[in-house]
């Protein structure tokens, strides 16, 4: 246990040790990627020295993914109010509807050059429901209780209908 562990709280702990689990991963799934990539990029100009080029870039690779993250990560699990350390999470996620409306599109898509529409223009009619949910985002600080929400609003788009036609 080190002298960090010991000012944490196990909570504190166990959300410290899963960012770190986290960027871990993208720190390797990075360093697969681009593994892979000079794999490939560097098969014709240099078929062995390749297996040199990309032993060297893996940890630049890996860093390249894992700092950003747990970087990011721990910031925003940084307490606003008291400054503690990987307290704050997410406690709360609700969604309210809002609205419904009713969409409709029309748009050109060409012109018929032969057979029965011949010099006829086909037109695309679209129509669909945008429907609007307000989202409200709870995080909460385990260490002094400070709670903030974050609003948003999510917009989705549903029952879409396409129907081409021919008109003159
Ligand atoms: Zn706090």
């Amino acid at each position: 246990m080190s002298a960090e562990d010991a000012q944490l709280s196990p909570e504190q702990v166990s959300r410290r040790n899963g960012i770190h689990a986290f960027a871990t991963v993208v720190g390797v799934l990075v360093a697969l990627a681009a593994g892979a990539v000079l794999w490939f990029w560097l098969a014709a100009d240099y078929p062995v020295m390749r297996y040199v080029f990309i032993v060297a870039a893996l940890p630049t690779a890996y860093l390249l993914g894992q700092w950003p993250t747990a970087t990011w990560l721990a910031a925003s699990a940084r307490c606003a109010a008291c400054g503690a350390d990987y307290a704050v999470s997410e406690t709360d996620k609700q969604e309210t509807f809002l609205s419904a409306t009713p969409r409709r599109r029309e748009s050109v898509v060409g012109k018929s050059i032969s057979g029965p529409n011949e010099g006829k223009t086909l037109v695309r009619k679209e129509s669909w429901t945008e429907e609007r949910y307000q989202v409200v985002v709870t995080r909460t600080c385990s260490a002094c209780g400070d709670m903030r929400q974050k609003h948003s609003v999510r917009t989705v788009t549903t029952n879409k209908v396409s129907d081409d036609i021919y008109r003159r």
